[in-house]
């Protein structure tokens, strides 16, 4: 059975659209996958702690038949033949990041496998693109959809208003 998962992609090394491109072409060729959209790629700071220059962020969706530890897999092949080397210390530029957002309705709580990925509601760069793709997808674990949560993140960081003083 094919589930809907969607992919975060994130370049801040390089020929950054290149590599968002290469990995996409890459997705389309894994086994048992079918890439049924990509969002547009948007410019973004990197996260605190992050090194180098600003990123490119995506988001793909797949239907895929690979198990959520195979997929892992098969991105971090994908990595490691875009040049981000499997050893690399976190935290540190990127030619390219591919992270498991969500697999269907899954929830995986694995050593080295989150599910849907921990950051997912406080990352804005993830957010948009993925709402541009599937604004009604939900989080199995929150229950919101993608729509939801970008709108709680957008309230949480709003900064409050100054109330006037006479
Ligand atoms: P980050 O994506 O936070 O910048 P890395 O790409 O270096 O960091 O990933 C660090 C580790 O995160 C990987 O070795 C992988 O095992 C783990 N990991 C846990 N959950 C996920 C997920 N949902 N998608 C991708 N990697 C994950
Ligand atoms: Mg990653």
């Amino acid at each position: 059975m094919r589930v809907r998962a969607f992919i975060g992609m994130g370049s801040n090394m390089g020929d950054r659209r290149a590599h968002c491109d290469a990995a996409q072409a890459r997705l389309g060729r894994l086994p048992e996958t079918e890439v049924l959209g990509v969002s547009p790629l948007v410019e973004t700071q990197p996260a605190e702690g992050v090194a180098g220059g600003p990123f490119l962020n995506g988001v793909a969706e797949l239907a895929t038949a690979l198990s959520p530890r195979r997929l892992l897999r098969e991105l971090q092949a994908i990595e490691e033949a875009l040049g981000r080397p499997p050893d690399h210390a976190p935290g540190t530029a990127r030619t390219i990041d591919l992270d498991i957002l969500l697999y269907g309705d899954r929830v995986v709580r694995e050593v080295g496998l989150d599910i849907p990925h921990p950051r997912l509601p406080q990352r804005r760069f993830v957010l948009e693109p993925l709402v541009s793709l599937a604004p009604n997808v939900r989080h199995p674990v929150l229950d919101l959809s993608a729509m939801d949560m970008l709108r709680r993140l957008e309230a949480a960081v709003a900064p409050h208003p100054v109330s006037d003083t006479p």
